[in-house]
């Protein structure tokens, strides 16, 4: 039975991951369960999948997990800080990772599942896109296998050729007979508000995604479209693709999870329920299909699908990220490092949502042009972006 770690598992695809394993009883031993602090969630699902190994960041919440389990008579180690991450998410018996923290704090582990070689299913963009090249030579390196969860991603995957997705990183998609990758968004919930009463949107509405169920940090990157704008970098990496071999589309109803069009004229979509179960189903069992549990697609319930251009005055994150792009990693890692900041400051409610945006202009001009020769200069440069946000979020705040 292969064995499968499961970085960020109290999360919201750590969560759907659990679902999928449900649905395949026997197919995975789950070796390692890892969550920053969540104890109730950690107790209930390492009793249920009886884990190797459970990993808290956090100290005191690693110390009462352990004692809980111990009281139900469970044979679970219980691990506590961030070096134990690596440690699980690169041990020997482990098959697959999947790498489900968010946020930049998924790096380190999910690197270190790189380097020893694993089958990485990634739903951590911002740890690719903060470390973009560094990131898929050790992919190359270490003959790790990097199937994408993201829905976009792993869509585009599925429609294209299969001797590409072999290794997506390093293809050539012109000579693939590849012209375009059709991202899809659904717009977020504020796709069509007025762009003047986007200043007062509140976190509650802005996490309030239309079509998908997420975690809070990406419901408001979705809202901002600086999702869309992560996603535009992490394609450019996973399937080695120039920024104008990549077109973002709005599609309001999720249903077109991305497409490949091809010089022919031929264009390939992948489709389905908007439910995170169906990505993970297709990479855990790649190249085999399993269940998902998902409810199949019914088109008539689903009527009318429809495209808009995104207008980038209503979404300037989505601007600033694929202006980053074109500039290089310096660029995206100095972006993605304010963005976070700010998010968490939109949902503490210290700034307002089109502040997000100004953050993050901010942090591109001052660090966009910087040198980066090396993954440590990435995590200085990201320190450095965090600190530069921290002081403009706190002048906005007052
Ligand atoms: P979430 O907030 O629901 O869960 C995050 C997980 O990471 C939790 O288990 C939490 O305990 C853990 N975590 C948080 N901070 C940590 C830290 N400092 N150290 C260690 N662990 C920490 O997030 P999510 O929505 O499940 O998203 C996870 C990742 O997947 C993100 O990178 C997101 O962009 C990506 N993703 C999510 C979806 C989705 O539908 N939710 C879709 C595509 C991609
Ligand atoms: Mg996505």
């Amino acid at each position: 039975m292969r064995q499968l770690v499961i970085l960020g598992a109290s999360g919201s695809i750590g969560q759907s991951t659990l679902k999928v394993l449900r649905q395949n009883p026997g197919r995975w031993q789950v070796l390692a369960l890892t969550a920053w602090r969540s104890l109730d969630a950690m107790v209930r699902d390492c009793l249920e999948f009886s884990p190797r190994f459970a990993v808290m960041v956090d100290e005191t919440a690693a110390r009462e997990l352990a004692s809980r389990l111990k009281a139900h008579g469970s044979q679970t180690r219980v691990l506590s800080g961030a070096k134990a991450l690596c440690e699980v998410a690169a041990h020997p018996d482990a098959h697959s990772v999947m790498a489900a923290i968010v946020g930049a704090a998924g790096l380190a582990p999910t690197m270190a599942a790189v380097r020893a070689g694993k089958r990485i299913l990634l739903a951590n963009k911002e740890a690719l896109v903060m470390s973009g090249a560094f990131f898929m030579e050790a992919v190359r390196d270490h003959g790790a296998e990097l199937l994408p969860i993201d829905s976009e991603h792993n869509a585009i995957f599925q429609c294209l050729p299969e001797a590409i997705q072999r290794q997506p990183g390093f293809c050539d998609l012109a000579a693939a007979g590849i012209s375009k990758i059709l991202l899809t968004g659904s717009g977020g919930p504020f796709r069509y508000s007025d762009i003047d009463e986007l200043a007062s949107v509140t976190p509650a509405q802005a996490v309030a995604h239309p079509n998908w169920s997420m975690g809070a940090k990406i419901s408001v990157d979705s809202a901002t479209m600086f999702n869309k704008g992560l996603e535009y970098i992490e394609a450019r990496w996973l399937f080695n693709a120039a920024p104008e071999q990549i077109q973002v589309v709005i599609h309001p109803q999720s249903v077109i999870h991305s497409m490949v069009q091809y010089k022919d004229g031929s264009v390939l979509a992948q489709l389905g329920n908007p439910d995170m179960c169906t990505p993970i189903a297709h990479a855990l069992a790649y190249p085999d299909r399993i269940s998902s549990g998902v409810e199949p697609l019914d088109f008539f319930s689903v009527g009318e699908f429809s495209f808009i251009r995104p207008d980038l005055d209503r979404y300037p994150c989505l601007a600033l990220a694929m202006a980053a792009c074109r500039q290089g990693q310096a660029a995206t890692t100095a972006l993605n490092a304010a963005n976070e900041a700010a998010v968490a400051a939109f949902l503490a409610e210290r700034i307002g949502f089109m502040d997000i945006a100004r953050v993050n202009e901010a942090a591109l001009q001052a660090f966009g042009q910087q040198g980066a020769g090396s993954l440590d200069d990435l995590i200085a440069l990201d320190g450095a972006a965090r600190a530069r946000a921290h002081d403009l979020i706190e002048e906005l705040s007052r």
